[in-house]
């Protein structure tokens, strides 16, 4: 007999804080019940009822390769198979550090840790070591995870929640985090003119993931670069969700900034607890055991993860990997803009590499207070619909999109096809 997922949403709220470990999990903002999947395979999965649905979230970003990828399966089998995990340091770690120090030239070192948020915090802890200062900046609707430090006026989760300031973190810590308008040069400037003795670092999403997407200007970009190497504060680029999936040269080859530390999630780890943070020697040299800096993880670099994280960094530097993830995910939008358009609907959508965000406005927002001026009512009208239809987007219109390689030209074609319907009729 089948289960319902009502029936495990019901059951899971009793043992779990609403029925979720991860907040966006629980349809609030969008409402109805959420999905529990049971299996996925390429760029589809299946729910408890058996349900099949064509996936544009991926985990929210790790999945480049689609589900179950057999080639990521088989070495996660492999290293599972010669132990789990050692606390001790392994050839993998060393393998994947160094690959990330290749493909991106602002690394010169880099340490492994689990997930963003620990990658965010750590490198927030270092660039305060470093500099020997406490204040740092960071944007609204930019999320960073859910560190103390930066969980002011952040996006994602806390965004669509209404709470994008949490209750439990001090004032003391929150008041040392200075929080500016994204895309704002003179907000910057004006940030570093008062305070730039202060600032060890700028943290910011080089496109933004958790308000939707919103691009960075490059203007805007370059003046936090100027503006950091000229008081001598840290610039810290968050690609966790950017990072091998806007591009292989991440977002900072896109723009060509280079900071002096990264923070990397998802992809890296693709799909299993990975994630990193790394930058310029000198700083990272800071870090324990050389310097004062205390950081450390029973599961940091845990082999597992690392297996997963290197076969499909491997796999995404096949030529012409990119050129096809974006052209994919360019149809999507493309084709999602044009029907929308045909039937007289307020839409506009955009694609960077493998990574889209859609909007029920006539442009894509270029600054929160554009996201927020949306029509969240119709995005969820048309969240619910496609799910009926069997394509699953991110339950929240805060949040960016993201295809696969596993995504076909008839899954988007299917996918563009059930939002034409549904314009059709009216959103
Ligand atoms: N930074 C960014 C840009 C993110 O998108 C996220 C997660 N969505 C994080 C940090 C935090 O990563 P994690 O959920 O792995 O802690």
């Amino acid at each position: 007999m089948t289960i319902s997922n009502q029936q495990l949403f019901e059951r899971s709220q009793q043992y779990i804080p609403g029925g979720v470990n991860s907040p966006v999990r629980a349809f609030k903002s969008v409402g109805g019940t959420p999905i529990f999947f049971e299996r996925g395979q390429g760029a589809y999965f299946w729910d408890v009822e058996g349900q099949t649905y064509i996936d544009y979230v991926g985990s929210w970003g790790p999945l480049i390769l689609g589900h179950a990828h057999p080639a990521v399966v088989g070495k996660v089998q492999e290293a599972a198979s010669l132990g789990m995990s050692f606390g001790a340091p392994t050839r993998a770690e060393l393998e994947i550090a160094e690959l990330l120090c290749q493909l991106l030239p602002s690394l010169e070192q880099v340490r492994l840790v689990s997930s963003g948020t620990e990658a965010g915090m750590s490198a927030i802890r270092l660039a305060r070591g470093y500099t020997g200062r406490s204040r740092i900046i960071k944007f609204e609707g930019c999320y960073h995870g859910h560190d103390d430090a930066l969980l002011v006026k952040a996006g994602s989760g806390a965004l669509t929640f209404g709470h994008p300031s949490s209750a439990g973190v001090p004032a003391e810590t929150a008041g040392h985090t200075m929080v500016l308008d994204y895309n704002d040069v003179a907000g910057a400037k004006q940030a570093f003119s008062e305070h730039g003795s202060e600032i060890a670092a700028v943290i910011v999403e080089p496109i933004a993931g958790n308000m939707n997407l919103v691009r960075a200007e490059p203007a805007f970009l370059e003046t936090l670069r100027a503006l950091c190497t000229q008081h001598g504060s840290l610039l810290i680029l968050d690609e966790v969700m950017t990072g091998f999936r806007v591009g292989l040269e991440c977002a900072q080859g896109l723009y060509q900034i280079k900071p002096d530390l990264t923070i990397l999630g998802k992809v890296i780890g693709g799909g299993m607890p990975l994630a990193a943070f790394g930058g310029r020697r000198d700083v990272m040299q800071c870090l324990a055991p050389l310097g004062p800096v205390y950081q450390a993880g029973t599961l940091s670099g845990n082999p597992v993860a690392v297996a997963a994280g290197l076969e499909t960094l491997r796999q995404i530097q096949a030529p012409g990997f990119f050129d096809k993830l974006s052209a994919q995910t360019r149809q999507l939008t493309d084709g999602l803009t044009a029907a929308a358009k045909k039937n007289g609907v307020t839409f506009s959508a955009q694609a960077v590499g493998g990574m889209f965000g859609l909007y029920f406005r006539q442009e894509p927002p270029k600054s929160f207070a554009e996201v927020m001026d949306s029509d969240r009512e119709a995005f969820n009208r048309f969240f619910h619909a496609m799910l009926k239809a069997g394509v699953y987007f991110a339950p929240s219109a805060f949040e960016a999109g993201f295809v696969s390689a596993a995504h076909s030209d008839a899954d988007i074609a299917k996918t563009v096809a059930a939002a034409e319907h549904i314009f059709s009729q009216g959103i």
